[in-house]
């Protein structure tokens, strides 16, 4: 099922009751998930990912823009009757129903010509336990399932119905690292298998990239860039994405654009033309750099992080804006850790520049 999300605006009444101006918290949001989809929805704490995800499922209605599923307007419909399959962060299984009776509610509740039979409801919850690998379990309250186990619990439960839309509200949080991994894992394969069109919230980039056919990077309430996640990593828009993806972070520098040159402080590291003069902020992926004895870029060597397949090099320079630059290269690429200084050749590719005051991209050719 195709989602059309067309201009869509949330503004909440001001808590606070001295501030007459309203929060806003999803604005204008133009995006079309294609049918069969998973799109990680992205970015930091407060940036209006849950406002959307609940436009979506009808628990909120937006203040402006319309929502279709197909070609069908949801936007006045109610939850119950759009075909949603909700997955919040805290599980929200009913403690006192065992794995099985979780998993059957929604189709017990189904009315009229919906009605299932009892033989039909056990399949439909046999398939669904199936898929999320909880068959065993399924005498089991919440209370005697792990966190893992529990989320499975609930992704069944919200496919049992067949829903048009999967819905997940960071259903990783809640689990420790390992089984943030698997269950990951297991969620783009459930997803895969069902073809079901999915959205997936997440402040965690590591995890929207990993999972995602595609991702929206949002930033106060605005998209800001959206794409194929390598897409993104490979050409942020801006330098908010730029920062906001990506494990070590980008390192941004101090720069300039003058004589048909990239100025990283004093140093020029790339020629280019056809592209605007001034101030920029000059970003670099960790693996943008080449350690190189005639390198453009001088450092100060702090330390090399040796991590088996590639080495950490930790450097500082004064036109950096954090307090040590990290750049990972190859392990057969031998440094010496007593020299002071270590000079890096830059990746044309990976390096990116942003105008100073509007922090948008500023594209440019290499020569
Ligand atoms: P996220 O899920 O990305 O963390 P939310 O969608 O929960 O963000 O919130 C977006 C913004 O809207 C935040 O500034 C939040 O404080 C505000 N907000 C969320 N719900 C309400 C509400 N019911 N009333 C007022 N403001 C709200
Ligand atoms: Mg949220």
């Amino acid at each position: 099922m195709k989602v059309e999300l067309k201009g869509l605006t949330k503004k909440y009444p001001s808590r606070n009751k001295n501030e007459k101006k309203d929060v806003v918290a999803v604005s204008n949001f133009d995006y079309t998930i294609p049918d069969g989809a998973l799109v990680g929805l992205l970015g930091p704490s407060g940036c209006g990912k849950s406002t959307m995800l609940n436009m979506i499922s009808g628990l909120q209605k937006p203040t402006e823009g319309r929502i279709f599923f197909g070609d069908t307007d949801v936007t006045d419909i109610s939850p119950e009757n759009r075909g949603v399959g909700l997955v919040f962060q805290n599980y929200a299984l009913y403690p006192h129903l065992t794995a099985r009776q979780n998993i059957l509610f929604p189709l017990q509740n189904l009315k009229g010509k919906d009605k299932l039979s009892k033989e039909a409801m056990e399949e439909k919850m046999h398939e669904a336990a199936k898929l999320v690998q909880i068959e065993r379990y399924l005498d089991r309250k919440p209370s005697e399932l792990s966190g893992g186990q529990q989320q499975r619990v609930a992704i069944a439960r919200a496919l049992v119905k067949t829903p048009k839309v999967l819905l997940l509200d960071e259903p990783l949080s809640n689990l420790d690292a390992r089984l943030r991994l698997q269950t990951r894992e297991e969620i783009r394969r459930i997803q895969r298998e069902t073809k079901v069109t999915t959205v997936f919230v997440t402040h965690d980039q590591d995890e929207a990239m990993s999972i995602s056919d595609y991702i929206v990077v949002m930033k106060e309430g605005v998209i800001q860039q959206t794409g194929k996640p390598q897409d993104v990593y490979d050409s942020p828009a801006n330098l908010f994405v730029a920062k906001f993806l990506g494990i070590p972070p980008i390192n941004v520098f101090d720069g300039e654009v003058k004589d048909g040159k990239i100025y990283i402080g004093n140093d020029p590291v790339l020629n280019v033309k056809n592209v605007k003069e001034g101030k920029v902020y000059v970003t670099v992926r960790p693996e943008g750099f080449i350690p190189s004895a005639d390198g453009a870029l001088k450092c100060g060597l702090k330390s090399l992080e040796i991590m088996g397949r590639d080495v950490s090099i930790i450097s500082e320079n004064p036109a950096s804006l954090s307090e040590s630059i990290r750049s990972i290269v190859d392990a057969d690429i031998k440094l010496d850790p007593a020299l002071s200084e270590v000079r890096f050749n830059i990746k044309p590719h990976k390096l990116f520049i942003f105008d100073a005051e509007t922090e948008e991209r500023i594209y440019f050719e290499t020569v």
